[in-house]
């Protein structure tokens, strides 16, 4: 490669080493981290960074709806048990080592050079940069309707991975801890147009890596089982009928692959129809 593309290149690494000086110089001694190779550097980061969001968010999320704000989003007798949530933090602990590697390999392949990534705003222009970002939300959206569904789809697929994530059915079993609590193969799939998304579009880099992230706090608000109904958001109340149903409400950030795809199934239709 030539100088100049290295040097682009060498933007990249520079940001993932601050970022790695930074989460684990303030919490790691440097002789632990520091010898290892960048590649591990990063894999420590992300696992690291992915366990404090998970359990930050998810005890803020539980300690919100369940004690301060006690029977006003949830009923008393909805509320999950603590074992059905050390369950959910245990399944999604044995499989975080495993999610953190994505993150990792997509740094590695941007590293690289093999993705269209760029590293500062400034090399395109907010104007481009917000409608790379709006074609990136689209492809994440599309890629994970299509990967969920084929995963409840294609039945082997479901047995053995996505069946995990759908032990947690009952209002009373879903807590924000089963945001994560997925096979680990079946967590990554999911986040595999993440990656895709490189290769199709140019994309901020750093808004790649803190859209993953985003991803930890979201799933956590979906499983909370409380319906938001805020247009088009895709929250809880769309989800929990996901868990119920198992047809309906594959999506993701928004309604509209649903929609598009006809799966969507509307939660105040459910209520209507109950009483
Ligand atoms: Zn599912
Ligand atoms: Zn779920």
């Amino acid at each position: 490669m030539e100088d100049h593309g290295s040097t682009y290149l060498q933007l990249f690494v520079d940001e993932t080493c601050l970022f790695n000086r930074i989460v684990l110089g303030s919490l790691l001694p440097t002789k632990i981290w520091d010898p290892l190779p960048h590649f591990f550097q990063t894999w420590l980061r992300n696992y690291i960074g992915g366990v404090l969001v998970y359990f930050i968010s998810g005890f803020l999320w539980c300690f919100y709806i369940y004690y301060w704000k006690r029977n006003v989003y949830v009923p008393k007798d909805a509320i999950p048990s603590n074992k059905a949530m050390l369950l959910q933090i245990y399944v999604s602990m044995k499989a975080m080592p495993w999610y953190t590697a994505l993150p990792t390999i997509s740094e590695y392949m941007v590293e690289n050079g093999w993705t269209k990534c760029f590293p500062r705003i400034s090399d395109v222009g907010w104007l481009p940069y917000i409608l790379y970002l709006v074609i990136y939300v689209i492809i994440v959206e599309f890629g994970i309707y299509w990967m969920h569904r084929e995963l409840h789809d294609i039945k082997p697929l479901y047995k053995h991975l996505h069946a995990t994530h759908h032990i947690y059915n009952k209002q009373n079993t879903l807590s924000p801890f089963a945001g994560l609590a997925f096979h680990p193969l079946d967590g990554i799939l999911q986040a595999v147009p993440h990656v895709t998304a490189l290769f199709l579009v140019p994309t901020h880099f750093m808004t790649h890596i803190l859209l993953l992230f985003i991803e930890g706090i979201w799933t956590a608000n979906i499983h909370d089982c409380i319906h938001g109904n805020l247009w088009p958001v895709m929250g809880a109340g769309y989800h929990t009928i996901h868990h119920t149903t198992y047809r309906h409400n594959y999506g993701h950030y928004t309604i509209w692959m649903d929609w598009i795809f006809g799966t969507l199934r509307n939660p105040l239709d459910e209520e209507s129809k109950d009483i």
